[in-house]
């Protein structure tokens, strides 16, 4: 089995020290080009990662992955905590190893998908507003961490930030996430407060039980404070007094994408310059064209992908829907000029074709352009700061 002895494992022979270099900031605004370097390689920033949920973008396999230049890509420990279970990819020689991926990954703690799945996104919260969904997936929370019912097999599984770092060692992702608490959107001030202290209390067991055994991964600290600038700002002050290797900001931002820009606008300059940053489960093409001036390096975010998947081509003309039925006949490719395999191969007629017959292979067409659009995109932003034009 020589195809799989090519990815290296995650043990620390293959070490190159992770690290974050500016390579031009903007006269403009705060943009700045940068390059990660990582054990699995470079991540030229600003950048797009993907999410590889259970270790594959939906429709697509790693190697494929790998040709259209997605340098990073987010994986969930939560799901993979539950299948396969995280012993077995560490049996596996980690995750780049199981998933034939040689370029760096990125996880997660686990604590988004356990509170989220316990109180909803935003928008079904402001929908039942504030209401608990009363699914009993959360049994406890305290302050060792959260004991919840898996949604696979109804077993009790407690995450802490001790079970969360040992479960993202196995893993043995590039960048790792300390265990938090996301409050719900709709909560008391005095309760973000505690749920802050409690954050950073977690934050710092992470940090203390990845520092133990470094295997050489890099922890990003997530910045927390909801809604509130002077949480935000306890959160960066307390955060970055600690040696974490970059940052990434979390939490509840607000209803809107202009709440969203005025929080990283006042949030963005208590980070220290010299180290990378990340906008998680943010990444959208008007967020990232709204806060690349604000100097966030990457972007997590599962639109491209899931746009993909329900005949959503992204454009340089927007949003192309490839089931409308003017494009029965259209036999030309999907977007004119674009380099990516999708569009070289194949015309916009048998995408819809695909489409309309159910076929699976019309999905992962629509997620190779997607994601090509994405790599392309952020390119053009390095470029364009690069030229001081942003
Ligand atoms: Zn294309």
């Amino acid at each position: 089995m020589t195809l799989l002895e090519e990815i290296p494992s995650f043990t620390a022979e293959s070490a190159t020290e992770f690290k974050f270099e500016i390579l031009h900031t903007s006269k403009k605004s705060r943009a700045r080009v940068g390059k990660i370097t990582t054990p699995h390689g470079v991540i030229d920033t600003p950048n797009f990662v993907g999410v590889g949920t259970n270790g594959t973008l939906k429709a697509l396999d790693n190697s494929a992955v790998q040709e259209i230049g997605l340098q990073l890509m987010f994986c969930n420990t939560y799901h993979l905590m539950l299948q396969p279970g995280t012993e077995v990819v560490r049996k596996a020689g980690g995750l780049h190893r199981f998933i034939h991926r040689s370029l760096p990954i990125i996880t997660d703690s686990g604590g988004f998908q356990v509170f989220s799945l316990a109180y909803g996104s935003v928008a079904d919260e402001l929908k039942s507003r504030g209401t608990k969904k009363q699914d009993g997936h959360v049994l406890k929370i305290n302050e060792d961490g959260v004991l919840f019912r898996s949604y696979r097999d109804g077993s009790k599984v407690l995450l802490t930030p001790e079970t969360s770092i040992t479960a993202q060692k196995d893993l043995g992702a590039d960048i790792i996430i300390p265990f938090d608490e996301l409050p719900p959107y709709h909560i008391a001030d005095l309760d973000l407060k505690k749920s802050l202290d409690r954050t950073h209390r977690w934050e710092t067991r992470s940090l203390n039980a990845h520092l133990a055994n470094p295997q050489n991964q890099a922890m990003y600290a997530v910045i927390h404070g909801g809604v509130h600038k002077e949480l935000r700002k306890a959160s960066c002050d307390y955060l970055t007094s600690l040696p974490f290797d970059g940052f990434a900001i979390g939490g509840s931002m607000g209803k809107t994408k202009s709440e969203m820009i005025d929080m990283l606008t006042f949030t963005m300059p208590l980070l220290p310059p010299d180290r990378p940053n990340h906008l998680l489960g943010i990444g959208d093409l008007e967020s990232i064209e709204g806060c690349v001036p604000l100097g966030i390096d990457t972007f997590d975010s599962s639109y491209p992908t899931r746009a993909a998947r329900h005949g959503v081509l992204l454009s340089k003309k927007g949003p192309l829907k490839i089931e409308k039925s003017q494009n029965a006949t259209y036999f030309a490719p999907p977007e004119e000029n674009c380099p990516c395999p999708t569009c070289c191969k194949f015309s916009l007629a048998y995408l819809h074709h695909l489409f309309k017959a159910n076929e699976i292979t019309g999905m992962t067409l629509a997620t190779i352009h997607n994601l090509h659009f994405m790599v392309n995109l952020m390119s053009e932003y390095r470029e364009k700061i690069l030229n001081d034009e942003i």
